[in-house]
Protein backbone atom coordinates (compact mmCIF):
# COMPACT_ATOMS: atom_id res chain seq x y z
CA UNK A 1 0.00 0.00 0.00
CA UNK A 2 1.10 3.35 -0.66
CA UNK A 3 1.68 5.41 2.17
CA UNK A 4 1.61 9.29 1.75
CA UNK A 5 4.10 12.17 2.69
CA UNK A 6 2.47 15.11 1.96
CA UNK A 7 -0.99 16.01 3.20
CA UNK A 8 -3.06 17.33 0.26
CA UNK A 9 -3.24 20.92 0.70
CA UNK A 10 -5.54 23.44 -1.18
CA UNK A 11 -3.64 26.95 -1.82
CA UNK A 12 -6.38 29.50 -0.97
CA UNK A 13 -6.63 33.09 0.68
CA UNK A 14 -9.78 34.55 1.79
CA UNK A 15 -8.88 37.24 -1.30
CA UNK A 16 -9.39 34.77 -3.69
CA UNK A 17 -9.75 35.94 -7.34
CA UNK A 18 -12.99 36.19 -8.66
CA UNK A 19 -12.86 33.94 -11.89
CA UNK A 20 -9.78 32.14 -13.43
CA UNK A 21 -10.06 32.13 -17.36
CA UNK A 22 -9.48 28.19 -17.42
CA UNK A 23 -11.64 25.83 -18.34
CA UNK A 24 -12.34 23.89 -14.86
CA UNK A 25 -11.24 20.57 -16.72
CA UNK A 26 -7.86 22.02 -17.96
CA UNK A 27 -7.24 23.40 -14.44
CA UNK A 28 -7.74 19.99 -12.71
CA UNK A 29 -5.62 18.34 -15.88
CA UNK A 30 -3.07 21.15 -14.93
CA UNK A 31 -3.14 20.28 -11.47
CA UNK A 32 -2.93 16.31 -11.93
CA UNK A 33 -0.04 17.09 -13.95
CA UNK A 34 1.93 19.37 -11.33
CA UNK A 35 1.77 16.10 -8.92
CA UNK A 36 3.04 14.19 -11.67
CA UNK A 37 5.99 16.19 -12.15
CA UNK A 38 6.58 16.61 -8.40
CA UNK A 39 6.09 12.76 -7.94
CA UNK A 40 9.00 12.24 -10.75
CA UNK A 41 10.86 14.44 -8.60
CA UNK A 42 10.47 12.50 -5.66
CA UNK A 43 10.94 9.24 -7.70
CA UNK A 44 14.57 10.61 -8.88
CA UNK A 45 15.54 11.86 -5.56
CA UNK A 46 14.46 8.20 -4.27
CA UNK A 47 16.53 6.61 -7.11
CA UNK A 48 19.39 9.51 -6.33
CA UNK A 49 19.63 8.41 -2.33
CA UNK A 50 20.19 4.41 -3.92
CA UNK A 51 23.10 5.23 -6.16
CA UNK A 52 24.89 7.23 -3.43
CA UNK A 53 24.53 4.31 -0.81
CA UNK A 54 26.37 2.42 -3.35
CA UNK A 55 29.11 4.45 -4.05
CA UNK A 56 27.86 5.43 -7.57
CA UNK A 57 28.01 9.42 -6.71
CA UNK A 58 28.25 9.88 -10.63
CA UNK A 59 24.57 8.63 -10.99
CA UNK A 60 23.50 9.83 -7.94
CA UNK A 61 24.91 13.51 -8.66
CA UNK A 62 22.68 12.57 -12.45
CA UNK A 63 19.80 11.96 -10.74
CA UNK A 64 19.82 15.27 -8.23
CA UNK A 65 19.73 17.13 -11.05
CA UNK A 66 16.94 14.68 -12.82
CA UNK A 67 14.93 15.57 -9.96
CA UNK A 68 15.47 19.77 -9.91
CA UNK A 69 14.35 19.36 -13.68
CA UNK A 70 11.15 18.01 -12.65
CA UNK A 71 10.74 20.32 -9.71
CA UNK A 72 11.55 22.90 -12.16
CA UNK A 73 8.70 21.06 -15.11
CA UNK A 74 6.51 21.55 -11.48
CA UNK A 75 6.78 24.98 -10.88
CA UNK A 76 6.67 26.37 -14.32
CA UNK A 77 2.93 24.77 -14.21
CA UNK A 78 1.79 26.05 -11.01
CA UNK A 79 3.09 29.81 -12.39
CA UNK A 80 1.10 28.66 -15.37
CA UNK A 81 -2.02 27.95 -13.51
CA UNK A 82 -1.61 31.09 -11.01
CA UNK A 83 -1.17 33.57 -14.37
CA UNK A 84 -4.24 32.44 -15.60
CA UNK A 85 -6.11 33.23 -12.33
CA UNK A 86 -6.68 29.35 -11.53
CA UNK A 87 -6.62 27.72 -8.32
CA UNK A 88 -3.31 25.50 -7.27
CA UNK A 89 -4.10 22.08 -5.22
CA UNK A 90 -1.52 20.40 -4.40
CA UNK A 91 -2.22 16.67 -4.07
CA UNK A 92 -0.75 13.56 -1.84
CA UNK A 93 2.63 12.62 -3.87
CA UNK A 94 2.88 9.23 -3.81
CA UNK A 95 5.48 6.92 -2.31
CA UNK A 96 8.22 5.87 -4.41
CA UNK A 97 8.94 1.98 -4.79
CA UNK A 98 11.70 0.65 -2.85
CA UNK A 99 14.93 0.87 -5.23
CA UNK A 100 16.95 -2.29 -4.85
CA UNK A 101 16.88 -3.57 -8.31
CA UNK A 102 20.12 -2.97 -10.28
CA UNK A 103 21.72 -0.29 -12.05
CA UNK A 104 19.74 -1.18 -15.52
CA UNK A 105 16.44 -1.59 -13.53
CA UNK A 106 16.29 1.69 -11.99
CA UNK A 107 17.04 3.69 -15.30
CA UNK A 108 14.45 1.41 -17.15
CA UNK A 109 12.16 2.74 -14.72
CA UNK A 110 13.18 5.94 -14.72
CA UNK A 111 12.58 5.57 -18.83
CA UNK A 112 8.97 4.22 -18.15
CA UNK A 113 8.37 6.88 -16.16
CA UNK A 114 9.39 9.38 -18.89
CA UNK A 115 7.71 7.58 -21.53
CA UNK A 116 4.53 7.89 -18.79
CA UNK A 117 4.94 11.28 -18.53
CA UNK A 118 4.85 12.46 -22.46
CA UNK A 119 1.50 9.89 -22.83
CA UNK A 120 -0.11 12.45 -19.54
CA UNK A 121 1.39 15.78 -21.28
CA UNK A 122 0.12 14.59 -24.90
CA UNK A 123 -3.64 13.76 -23.22
CA UNK A 124 -3.12 17.54 -21.35
CA UNK A 125 -2.44 18.54 -24.73
CA UNK A 126 -5.54 16.87 -26.08
CA UNK A 127 -7.74 18.14 -23.62
CA UNK A 128 -6.99 21.74 -24.44
CA UNK A 129 -7.68 21.39 -28.13
CA UNK A 130 -10.80 19.87 -26.90
CA UNK A 131 -11.41 22.85 -24.82
CA UNK A 132 -9.97 25.24 -27.62
CA UNK A 133 -7.56 26.53 -25.04
CA UNK A 134 -4.42 27.80 -27.11
CA UNK A 135 -2.67 29.44 -24.48
CA UNK A 136 -2.44 26.44 -22.82
CA UNK A 137 -1.86 24.28 -26.05
CA UNK A 138 0.97 26.84 -26.66
CA UNK A 139 2.36 25.99 -23.08
CA UNK A 140 2.46 22.78 -23.35
CA UNK A 141 4.66 22.73 -26.72
CA UNK A 142 7.41 23.75 -24.16
CA UNK A 143 6.59 20.17 -22.27
CA UNK A 144 6.25 18.66 -25.87
CA UNK A 145 9.45 19.28 -26.22
CA UNK A 146 11.03 18.81 -23.26
CA UNK A 147 9.91 14.97 -23.15
CA UNK A 148 11.72 14.33 -27.03
CA UNK A 149 14.78 15.52 -25.26
CA UNK A 150 13.61 13.72 -21.83
CA UNK A 151 12.72 9.90 -23.40
CA UNK A 152 16.40 10.38 -25.71
CA UNK A 153 18.20 10.84 -22.48
CA UNK A 154 16.70 8.44 -20.19
CA UNK A 155 17.13 6.22 -23.67
CA UNK A 156 20.76 6.82 -24.35
CA UNK A 157 21.60 6.30 -20.76
CA UNK A 158 19.65 2.75 -20.50
CA UNK A 159 21.92 1.68 -23.73
CA UNK A 160 25.19 2.71 -22.25
CA UNK A 161 24.45 0.53 -19.08
CA UNK A 162 23.49 -2.18 -21.12
CA UNK A 163 26.78 -1.84 -22.98
CA UNK A 164 28.67 -1.71 -19.56
CA UNK A 165 26.86 -5.06 -18.66
CA UNK A 166 29.39 -7.03 -15.92
CA UNK A 167 32.46 -4.93 -16.59
CA UNK A 168 33.13 -3.00 -13.44
CA UNK A 169 35.65 -0.66 -14.61
CA UNK A 170 33.35 0.53 -17.82
CA UNK A 171 30.95 1.32 -14.92
CA UNK A 172 33.33 3.77 -13.44
CA UNK A 173 34.00 5.35 -16.10
CA UNK A 174 29.88 6.28 -16.96
CA UNK A 175 29.79 6.66 -13.36
CA UNK A 176 32.34 9.50 -13.72
CA UNK A 177 30.85 10.91 -17.12
CA UNK A 178 26.93 10.96 -15.67
CA UNK A 179 28.85 12.98 -12.62
CA UNK A 180 29.54 15.86 -15.35
CA UNK A 181 26.05 16.44 -15.76
CA UNK A 182 25.35 20.31 -15.33
CA UNK A 183 21.96 22.13 -14.93
CA UNK A 184 20.10 22.55 -18.11
CA UNK A 185 21.34 25.11 -20.22
CA UNK A 186 24.84 25.98 -18.54
CA UNK A 187 28.16 24.57 -20.03
MG1 LIG B 1 8.94 16.53 -16.29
Amino acid sequence: MNRTCVRAVTVSTNHDKEHTMLDPKIEKALNNQINHELASAYKYLAMAAHFERQNLSGMAHWMFQQREEEHEHAMRLVRYVLDRGGRVELAAIEKPGADSGTILKVFEEALEMEQENTRAINDLYGLAIEVKDYATQSNLKWFLDEQVEEEKLMDEVVALVKLVGDDKSALLVLNRQLADRQPDGKE
